[in-house]
Protein backbone atom coordinates (compact mmCIF):
# COMPACT_ATOMS: atom_id res chain seq x y z
CA UNK A 1 0.00 0.00 0.00
CA UNK A 2 1.46 3.43 -0.94
CA UNK A 3 2.85 5.40 2.06
CA UNK A 4 0.17 8.49 3.68
CA UNK A 5 1.76 11.68 3.17
CA UNK A 6 1.35 14.47 5.75
CA UNK A 7 1.42 18.32 5.56
CA UNK A 8 0.42 20.92 8.44
CA UNK A 9 -1.48 22.61 6.36
CA UNK A 10 -3.69 21.29 2.95
CA UNK A 11 -5.25 23.27 0.52
CA UNK A 12 -7.40 21.27 -1.56
CA UNK A 13 -8.72 23.23 -4.50
CA UNK A 14 -5.44 25.72 -6.16
CA UNK A 15 -7.98 28.25 -8.28
CA UNK A 16 -8.82 31.65 -6.89
CA UNK A 17 -9.14 30.81 -3.31
CA UNK A 18 -6.88 27.83 -2.75
CA UNK A 19 -4.12 29.56 -4.65
CA UNK A 20 -4.61 32.64 -2.91
CA UNK A 21 -4.57 30.89 0.59
CA UNK A 22 -1.09 29.21 -0.30
CA UNK A 23 0.53 32.48 -1.77
CA UNK A 24 -0.68 34.04 2.09
CA UNK A 25 1.09 31.49 4.29
CA UNK A 26 4.78 31.89 4.25
CA UNK A 27 7.51 29.16 2.93
CA UNK A 28 8.38 28.21 6.31
CA UNK A 29 4.82 26.60 6.88
CA UNK A 30 4.18 23.03 5.66
CA UNK A 31 1.92 23.24 3.22
CA UNK A 32 0.12 21.33 0.23
CA UNK A 33 -1.96 22.50 -2.82
CA UNK A 34 -3.84 19.62 -4.11
CA UNK A 35 -6.07 20.31 -7.68
CA UNK A 36 -6.09 17.76 -10.56
CA UNK A 37 -5.91 20.09 -13.19
CA UNK A 38 -2.02 21.35 -13.79
CA UNK A 39 -3.53 24.51 -15.02
CA UNK A 40 -4.46 27.99 -12.61
CA UNK A 41 -7.84 28.88 -14.78
CA UNK A 42 -9.19 32.51 -14.86
CA UNK A 43 -12.53 31.83 -15.37
CA UNK A 44 -14.16 35.32 -15.18
CA UNK A 45 -13.13 35.64 -18.91
CA UNK A 46 -14.00 32.58 -20.09
CA UNK A 47 -16.90 33.90 -22.02
CA UNK A 48 -13.81 35.03 -24.56
CA UNK A 49 -12.99 31.87 -24.99
CA UNK A 50 -16.50 30.99 -26.96
CA UNK A 51 -16.00 34.24 -29.81
CA UNK A 52 -12.23 32.51 -29.79
CA UNK A 53 -10.61 36.78 -28.98
CA UNK A 54 -9.11 34.68 -26.32
CA UNK A 55 -7.45 31.86 -26.28
CA UNK A 56 -7.04 29.11 -23.60
CA UNK A 57 -3.16 30.05 -23.01
CA UNK A 58 -4.21 33.69 -21.92
CA UNK A 59 -6.43 32.23 -19.73
CA UNK A 60 -3.88 29.60 -17.55
CA UNK A 61 -0.67 29.44 -15.64
CA UNK A 62 1.05 26.72 -14.55
CA UNK A 63 -0.14 25.90 -11.38
CA UNK A 64 2.82 23.78 -10.29
CA UNK A 65 5.27 26.33 -10.44
CA UNK A 66 2.84 29.42 -8.67
CA UNK A 67 3.06 27.19 -5.57
CA UNK A 68 6.89 25.83 -5.62
CA UNK A 69 7.83 29.44 -6.51
CA UNK A 70 5.67 30.40 -3.12
CA UNK A 71 7.67 27.61 -1.26
CA UNK A 72 5.12 24.85 -0.95
CA UNK A 73 4.06 21.46 -2.51
CA UNK A 74 1.86 21.38 -5.59
CA UNK A 75 -0.26 17.23 -5.51
CA UNK A 76 -1.77 16.99 -9.25
CA UNK A 77 -4.57 14.58 -7.37
CA UNK A 78 -8.33 14.66 -7.10
CA UNK A 79 -9.25 14.05 -3.26
CA UNK A 80 -11.88 11.21 -3.22
CA UNK A 81 -12.47 11.24 0.49
CA UNK A 82 -13.24 13.65 3.34
CA UNK A 83 -12.75 11.84 6.95
CA UNK A 84 -12.41 14.77 8.98
CA UNK A 85 -13.17 12.83 11.91
CA UNK A 86 -9.21 11.48 11.39
CA UNK A 87 -8.35 14.89 9.50
CA UNK A 88 -7.13 12.33 6.54
CA UNK A 89 -7.83 13.21 3.22
CA UNK A 90 -8.70 10.30 0.76
CA UNK A 91 -6.26 10.79 -2.80
CA UNK A 92 -7.40 9.75 -5.82
CA UNK A 93 -4.51 7.90 -6.91
CA UNK A 94 -5.17 5.79 -3.61
CA UNK A 95 -2.78 7.88 -1.16
CA UNK A 96 -3.40 9.11 2.02
CA UNK A 97 -2.80 13.08 2.85
CA UNK A 98 -3.14 13.62 6.57
CA UNK A 99 -3.68 17.19 7.70
CA UNK A 100 -3.56 19.50 11.10
CA UNK A 101 -5.39 22.07 8.89
CA UNK A 102 -7.58 21.67 5.84
CA UNK A 103 -8.62 24.55 3.84
CA UNK A 104 -11.56 23.42 1.52
CA UNK A 105 -11.66 25.85 -1.89
CA UNK A 106 -13.12 23.47 -4.19
CA UNK A 107 -15.43 25.94 -5.69
CA UNK A 108 -18.68 24.91 -8.04
CA UNK A 109 -19.88 23.24 -10.79
CA UNK A 110 -22.45 23.59 -13.52
CA UNK A 111 -26.03 22.58 -12.27
CA UNK A 112 -28.41 21.48 -14.65
CA UNK A 113 -30.88 20.78 -12.10
CA UNK A 114 -31.61 17.12 -13.42
CA UNK A 115 -33.75 18.48 -16.39
CA UNK A 116 -33.63 15.94 -18.73
CA UNK A 117 -31.16 15.72 -21.63
CA UNK A 118 -29.51 18.44 -20.04
CA UNK A 119 -26.22 16.51 -19.11
CA UNK A 120 -26.24 14.99 -22.65
CA UNK A 121 -27.14 17.62 -25.49
CA UNK A 122 -26.16 20.93 -23.62
CA UNK A 123 -22.52 22.53 -23.46
CA UNK A 124 -21.67 23.70 -19.60
CA UNK A 125 -19.93 27.03 -19.25
CA UNK A 126 -17.74 26.70 -16.35
CA UNK A 127 -14.34 26.17 -17.09
CA UNK A 128 -11.58 26.73 -19.75
CA UNK A 129 -12.29 23.83 -21.22
CA UNK A 130 -15.66 24.01 -21.84
CA UNK A 131 -15.79 27.63 -23.27
CA UNK A 132 -12.94 26.67 -25.78
CA UNK A 133 -15.26 23.54 -26.73
CA UNK A 134 -18.15 26.02 -27.16
CA UNK A 135 -16.00 28.40 -29.20
CA UNK A 136 -14.73 25.00 -31.53
CA UNK A 137 -18.29 24.01 -32.08
CA UNK A 138 -19.97 27.03 -33.20
CA UNK A 139 -17.25 27.93 -35.35
CA UNK A 140 -17.89 24.54 -37.24
CA UNK A 141 -21.56 25.15 -36.95
CA UNK A 142 -21.05 28.60 -38.40
CA UNK A 143 -19.01 27.47 -41.36
CA UNK A 144 -22.11 25.35 -42.79
CA UNK A 145 -24.01 26.45 -45.13
CA UNK A 146 -27.61 26.18 -43.62
CA UNK A 147 -29.79 28.05 -40.94
CA UNK A 148 -28.65 27.78 -37.37
CA UNK A 149 -30.43 28.30 -34.16
CA UNK A 150 -28.05 28.62 -30.76
CA UNK A 151 -30.33 28.09 -27.32
CA UNK A 152 -28.36 30.25 -24.27
CA UNK A 153 -30.26 28.51 -21.02
CA UNK A 154 -29.70 30.96 -18.08
CA UNK A 155 -30.18 34.76 -18.38
CA UNK A 156 -27.69 35.80 -15.36
CA UNK A 157 -24.53 37.50 -15.82
CA UNK A 158 -23.40 34.26 -17.52
CA UNK A 159 -26.00 33.88 -19.94
CA UNK A 160 -25.82 37.94 -21.29
CA UNK A 161 -21.77 37.42 -21.34
CA UNK A 162 -22.11 33.91 -23.79
CA UNK A 163 -24.65 35.92 -26.02
CA UNK A 164 -22.37 39.05 -26.00
CA UNK A 165 -19.92 36.66 -27.31
CA UNK A 166 -21.90 34.99 -30.06
CA UNK A 167 -22.80 38.01 -31.05
CA UNK A 168 -19.20 39.41 -31.39
CA UNK A 169 -18.45 36.34 -33.50
CA UNK A 170 -21.21 35.46 -35.77
CA UNK A 171 -23.95 38.64 -35.49
CA UNK A 172 -23.72 39.25 -39.69
CA UNK A 173 -23.92 35.32 -40.70
CA UNK A 174 -26.63 34.82 -42.06
CA UNK A 175 -29.93 32.40 -40.95
CA UNK A 176 -28.84 32.74 -37.56
CA UNK A 177 -31.03 32.90 -34.50
CA UNK A 178 -30.05 32.71 -30.96
CA UNK A 179 -32.54 32.32 -27.79
CA UNK A 180 -32.32 33.44 -24.24
CA UNK A 181 -33.85 31.37 -22.38
CA UNK A 182 -34.85 33.02 -18.52
CA UNK A 183 -36.77 31.69 -15.41
CA UNK A 184 -37.22 35.07 -13.65
CA UNK A 185 -39.29 37.80 -15.74
CA UNK A 186 -36.25 39.65 -16.30
CA UNK A 187 -32.52 38.83 -17.65
CA UNK A 188 -30.00 39.69 -14.67
CA UNK A 189 -32.59 38.99 -11.81
CA UNK A 190 -30.86 39.21 -9.30
CA UNK A 191 -29.11 42.38 -10.46
CA UNK A 192 -29.95 45.94 -10.95
CA UNK A 193 -33.41 46.41 -13.41
CA UNK A 194 -32.17 48.47 -16.24
CA UNK A 195 -29.65 45.69 -17.39
CA UNK A 196 -32.49 43.88 -18.74
CA UNK A 197 -33.67 47.01 -21.05
CA UNK A 198 -29.95 48.03 -21.45
CA UNK A 199 -29.62 44.73 -23.24
CA UNK A 200 -32.75 44.39 -24.60
CA UNK A 201 -32.07 48.09 -26.29
CA UNK A 202 -28.44 46.57 -27.43
CA UNK A 203 -30.23 43.50 -29.39
CA UNK A 204 -33.23 45.05 -31.15
CA UNK A 205 -31.89 45.12 -34.73
CA UNK A 206 -30.06 41.74 -33.96
CA UNK A 207 -31.49 38.13 -34.24
CA UNK A 208 -31.84 36.94 -30.79
CA UNK A 209 -35.48 36.23 -29.34
CA UNK A 210 -35.59 36.61 -25.29
CA UNK A 211 -38.09 33.89 -23.66
CA UNK A 212 -38.38 35.13 -19.93
CA UNK A 213 -40.28 33.83 -17.11
CA UNK A 214 -39.97 30.24 -19.26
CA UNK A 215 -38.53 27.21 -17.34
CA UNK A 216 -36.53 24.43 -19.75
CA UNK A 217 -38.20 20.66 -19.31
CA UNK A 218 -36.09 18.69 -21.67
CA UNK A 219 -33.36 19.32 -23.88
CA UNK A 220 -32.43 16.60 -27.09
CA UNK A 221 -29.71 16.97 -29.48
CA UNK A 222 -31.82 19.30 -31.71
CA UNK A 223 -34.14 20.82 -29.58
CA UNK A 224 -35.08 22.47 -26.00
CA UNK A 225 -38.67 22.01 -24.93
CA UNK A 226 -39.97 24.47 -22.68
CA UNK A 227 -42.68 24.37 -20.05
CA UNK A 228 -45.05 26.70 -21.83
CA UNK A 229 -45.51 24.18 -24.44
CA UNK A 230 -42.84 25.81 -26.93
CA UNK A 231 -40.14 24.24 -28.42
CA UNK A 232 -36.98 25.81 -29.71
CA UNK A 233 -34.99 24.82 -32.45
CA UNK A 234 -31.00 24.45 -31.53
CA UNK A 235 -28.18 23.25 -32.79
CA UNK A 236 -25.91 24.19 -29.96
CA UNK A 237 -27.30 24.63 -25.94
CA UNK A 238 -25.20 26.00 -23.95
CA UNK A 239 -26.12 25.75 -20.17
CA UNK A 240 -25.38 28.93 -18.06
CA UNK A 241 -28.23 28.27 -15.45
CA UNK A 242 -26.95 27.79 -12.24
CA UNK A 243 -23.77 26.33 -9.70
CA UNK A 244 -23.97 23.25 -7.16
CA UNK A 245 -20.84 22.27 -4.81
CA UNK A 246 -17.90 20.31 -6.02
CA UNK A 247 -19.80 16.92 -6.30
CA UNK A 248 -16.65 14.98 -4.56
CA UNK A 249 -18.39 16.35 -1.43
CA UNK A 250 -20.99 14.65 -1.97
CA UNK A 251 -21.67 12.25 1.48
CA UNK A 252 -19.06 14.05 3.16
CA UNK A 253 -20.11 14.44 7.10
CA UNK A 254 -20.08 18.39 7.08
CA UNK A 255 -22.83 21.06 7.08
CA UNK A 256 -24.45 22.18 3.83
CA UNK A 257 -26.84 24.45 2.86
CA UNK A 258 -29.68 23.48 1.08
CA UNK A 259 -27.68 23.86 -2.56
CA UNK A 260 -24.62 21.64 -1.44
CA UNK A 261 -22.28 24.79 -0.24
CA UNK A 262 -20.85 24.38 2.92
CA UNK A 263 -21.66 26.57 6.11
CA UNK A 264 -18.95 28.46 7.69
CA UNK A 265 -18.95 31.27 10.67
CA UNK A 266 -17.68 34.53 10.25
CA UNK A 267 -14.53 33.62 10.39
CA UNK A 268 -14.22 31.16 7.15
CA UNK A 269 -13.90 28.22 9.67
CA UNK A 270 -16.16 25.54 9.43
CA UNK A 271 -18.73 24.89 11.76
CA UNK A 272 -18.67 21.92 14.37
CA UNK A 273 -15.29 21.13 12.62
CA UNK A 274 -12.14 21.33 13.93
CA UNK A 275 -9.43 23.01 11.34
CA UNK A 276 -11.20 23.09 8.63
CA UNK A 277 -11.86 26.51 6.89
CA UNK A 278 -14.03 27.21 3.53
CA UNK A 279 -13.19 30.05 1.07
CA UNK A 280 -13.78 30.90 -2.11
CA UNK A 281 -17.27 29.53 -3.95
CA UNK A 282 -17.96 26.05 -1.56
CA UNK A 283 -18.37 28.61 1.41
CA UNK A 284 -21.83 29.44 2.76
CA UNK A 285 -21.31 32.23 5.29
CA UNK A 286 -23.84 33.57 7.23
CA UNK A 287 -24.54 36.28 5.40
CA UNK A 288 -24.20 35.54 1.60
CA UNK A 289 -23.25 37.70 -0.78
CA UNK A 290 -21.91 37.31 -4.66
CA UNK A 291 -19.87 34.35 -5.87
CA UNK A 292 -17.53 35.92 -7.19
CA UNK A 293 -13.64 35.78 -7.98
CA UNK A 294 -12.54 38.91 -6.18
CA UNK A 295 -14.27 37.89 -2.96
CA UNK A 296 -12.46 33.85 -3.55
CA UNK A 297 -9.28 35.59 -3.41
CA UNK A 298 -9.80 37.66 -0.55
CA UNK A 299 -11.40 34.69 1.29
CA UNK A 300 -8.43 32.55 0.41
CA UNK A 301 -6.31 35.51 2.09
CA UNK A 302 -8.30 35.65 5.06
CA UNK A 303 -8.60 32.32 6.02
CA UNK A 304 -4.71 32.20 5.50
CA UNK A 305 -4.09 34.74 8.07
CA UNK A 306 -6.64 33.22 10.34
CA UNK A 307 -4.96 30.09 10.04
CA UNK A 308 -1.79 31.77 11.24
CA UNK A 309 -3.75 33.48 14.25
CA UNK A 310 -4.56 30.18 15.38
CA UNK A 311 -1.08 29.01 15.03
CA UNK A 312 -0.23 32.68 17.36
CA UNK A 313 -2.91 31.75 20.00
CA UNK A 314 -4.63 34.43 18.96
CA UNK A 315 -8.23 34.89 18.04
CA UNK A 316 -9.52 34.63 14.16
CA UNK A 317 -11.46 37.17 12.88
CA UNK A 318 -14.33 37.74 10.99
CA UNK A 319 -14.26 38.20 6.98
CA UNK A 320 -16.10 41.01 6.22
CA UNK A 321 -16.49 41.26 1.91
CA UNK A 322 -15.05 44.03 0.00
CA UNK A 323 -17.53 46.38 -1.99
CA UNK A 324 -16.49 46.01 -5.36
CA UNK A 325 -18.31 47.19 -8.36
CA UNK A 326 -18.57 44.45 -11.47
CA UNK A 327 -17.87 44.23 -14.65
CA UNK A 328 -20.86 42.30 -16.60
CA UNK A 329 -19.56 42.30 -20.54
CA UNK A 330 -21.78 42.20 -23.36
CA UNK A 331 -19.49 40.84 -26.39
CA UNK A 332 -17.94 44.22 -28.11
CA UNK A 333 -21.77 45.46 -27.87
CA UNK A 334 -21.72 46.94 -24.44
CA UNK A 335 -19.77 46.72 -21.28
CA UNK A 336 -21.90 47.33 -17.77
CA UNK A 337 -19.83 48.66 -14.42
CA UNK A 338 -22.47 47.44 -11.59
CA UNK A 339 -22.23 49.33 -8.38
CA UNK A 340 -25.13 48.13 -6.57
CA UNK A 341 -28.13 49.46 -8.05
CA UNK A 342 -26.53 51.87 -10.17
CA UNK A 343 -25.33 50.52 -13.61
CA UNK A 344 -23.03 52.59 -16.16
CA UNK A 345 -22.73 51.23 -19.65
CA UNK A 346 -20.91 52.14 -22.52
CA UNK A 347 -18.52 49.09 -24.96
CA UNK A 348 -15.43 51.56 -23.54
CA UNK A 349 -15.37 50.05 -20.08
CA UNK A 350 -14.26 46.60 -21.71
CA UNK A 351 -10.78 48.37 -21.80
CA UNK A 352 -11.49 48.25 -17.61
CA UNK A 353 -12.25 44.73 -17.45
CA UNK A 354 -9.64 43.85 -19.32
CA UNK A 355 -7.07 46.20 -17.50
CA UNK A 356 -8.52 44.37 -14.11
CA UNK A 357 -7.73 41.09 -16.36
CA UNK A 358 -4.39 41.61 -17.15
CA UNK A 359 -3.06 43.60 -13.82
CA UNK A 360 -5.06 40.61 -11.64
CA UNK A 361 -3.51 37.43 -13.85
CA UNK A 362 -0.06 39.06 -13.69
CA UNK A 363 -0.15 39.07 -10.17
CA UNK A 364 -1.01 35.44 -9.50
CA UNK A 365 2.00 34.69 -12.41
CA UNK A 366 5.79 34.64 -12.10
CA UNK A 367 7.17 37.83 -12.85
CA UNK A 368 10.57 36.96 -11.72
CA UNK A 369 10.87 34.55 -14.20
CA UNK A 370 11.73 34.94 -18.18
CA UNK A 371 8.75 32.26 -18.86
CA UNK A 372 6.34 34.72 -16.69
CA UNK A 373 7.18 37.96 -18.40
CA UNK A 374 6.89 36.48 -21.73
CA UNK A 375 3.54 35.11 -21.00
CA UNK A 376 2.17 38.61 -19.92
CA UNK A 377 3.33 40.00 -22.63
CA UNK A 378 2.20 37.50 -25.18
CA UNK A 379 -1.68 38.33 -23.17
CA UNK A 380 -0.99 42.04 -23.57
CA UNK A 381 -0.32 42.05 -27.41
CA UNK A 382 -2.95 39.44 -28.05
CA UNK A 383 -5.88 41.60 -26.01
CA UNK A 384 -4.75 44.92 -28.08
CA UNK A 385 -4.90 42.73 -31.73
CA UNK A 386 -7.95 41.06 -30.93
CA UNK A 387 -10.12 43.10 -28.34
CA UNK A 388 -8.75 46.88 -28.53
CA UNK A 389 -8.03 47.35 -32.19
CA UNK A 390 -11.21 45.83 -33.50
CA UNK A 391 -13.25 48.70 -32.37
CA UNK A 392 -11.38 51.21 -34.10
CA UNK A 393 -12.44 49.46 -37.63
CA UNK A 394 -15.18 52.73 -38.90
CA UNK A 395 -15.85 55.65 -37.61
CA UNK A 396 -19.47 54.49 -36.48
CA UNK A 397 -18.07 52.10 -34.40
CA UNK A 398 -16.29 54.77 -32.60
CA UNK A 399 -19.15 56.86 -32.29
CA UNK A 400 -20.67 53.99 -30.27
CA UNK A 401 -18.27 53.38 -28.21
CA UNK A 402 -17.79 56.98 -27.11
CA UNK A 403 -21.50 56.39 -25.73
CA UNK A 404 -22.32 56.17 -22.15
CA UNK A 405 -25.63 55.41 -20.58
CA UNK A 406 -26.35 55.12 -16.65
CA UNK A 407 -29.26 53.26 -15.50
CA UNK A 408 -30.34 52.57 -11.72
CA UNK A 409 -32.87 51.43 -9.35
CA UNK A 410 -32.60 47.69 -8.29
CA UNK A 411 -35.62 45.33 -8.68
C1 LIG B 1 -18.57 32.33 -17.09
C2 LIG B 1 -18.16 32.92 -15.77
C3 LIG B 1 -17.95 34.28 -15.66
C4 LIG B 1 -17.54 34.82 -14.44
N1 LIG B 1 -17.29 36.17 -14.38
C5 LIG B 1 -16.81 36.70 -13.23
C6 LIG B 1 -16.45 38.08 -13.18
O1 LIG B 1 -16.61 38.83 -14.14
N2 LIG B 1 -15.91 38.55 -12.02
C7 LIG B 1 -15.68 37.74 -10.94
O2 LIG B 1 -15.15 38.21 -9.92
N3 LIG B 1 -16.04 36.43 -10.94
C8 LIG B 1 -16.60 35.88 -12.08
N4 LIG B 1 -16.94 34.56 -12.11
C9 LIG B 1 -16.94 33.77 -10.86
C10 LIG B 1 -15.56 33.22 -10.54
O3 LIG B 1 -15.03 32.52 -11.64
C11 LIG B 1 -15.67 32.31 -9.31
O4 LIG B 1 -16.24 33.06 -8.25
C12 LIG B 1 -14.29 31.79 -8.91
O5 LIG B 1 -13.77 30.95 -9.91
C13 LIG B 1 -14.38 31.02 -7.58
O6 LIG B 1 -13.08 30.66 -7.20
P1 LIG B 1 -12.83 29.36 -6.30
O7 LIG B 1 -11.36 29.31 -6.09
O8 LIG B 1 -13.73 29.38 -5.12
O9 LIG B 1 -13.31 28.11 -7.16
P2 LIG B 1 -12.88 27.64 -8.62
O10 LIG B 1 -12.29 28.76 -9.40
O11 LIG B 1 -14.08 26.95 -9.16
O12 LIG B 1 -11.72 26.58 -8.33
C14 LIG B 1 -11.95 25.37 -7.69
C15 LIG B 1 -10.71 24.48 -7.86
O13 LIG B 1 -10.92 23.29 -7.09
C16 LIG B 1 -10.44 22.18 -7.82
N5 LIG B 1 -11.12 20.97 -7.35
C17 LIG B 1 -12.43 20.65 -7.51
N6 LIG B 1 -12.68 19.45 -6.95
C18 LIG B 1 -11.50 19.02 -6.43
C19 LIG B 1 -11.11 17.85 -5.70
N7 LIG B 1 -11.99 16.89 -5.41
N8 LIG B 1 -9.82 17.72 -5.30
C20 LIG B 1 -8.92 18.71 -5.57
N9 LIG B 1 -9.24 19.83 -6.24
C21 LIG B 1 -10.51 19.99 -6.67
C22 LIG B 1 -10.77 22.54 -9.27
O14 LIG B 1 -9.95 21.80 -10.18
C23 LIG B 1 -10.47 24.04 -9.30
O15 LIG B 1 -9.14 24.30 -9.67
C24 LIG B 1 -17.36 33.97 -13.31
C25 LIG B 1 -17.57 32.60 -13.43
C26 LIG B 1 -17.97 32.06 -14.64
C27 LIG B 1 -18.17 30.56 -14.74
Amino acid sequence: MARALSHEIVIVGGNFAGLSAALELPAACDVAVVDPHPWFEWRPNIHELVSEVKKPRDLRLPRRRIVEEAGHRFLRDRVRGFDFARRSLQLGGGRRLDYETCVLALGGVSNDFGVAGAAANAMSFKTVDDCAAIGRRLRTLAGEKRALSIVVVGGGFEGIEALGEVLRAYRRRPDLEIHIVEMAPRLMADGPKAIDAMVRRRIADLPVRIHCSETVLRVTARRVYLESGRRLPSDLTIWTAGARAAPSLDGAAVPRSRDGWIKVGRDLACRDLDGVFVAGDLADPPRRFAKQAYHAIDMGRHAARNILRRRRGEDTLPFAPSDKPMLLAFGDLDTFLISGSRVVASPLLAAAKEGVFQATIAGFDILRSRAGRQRAGGRGLRALKNLVLPKFGSARDLVGLLSLRVGGTRG
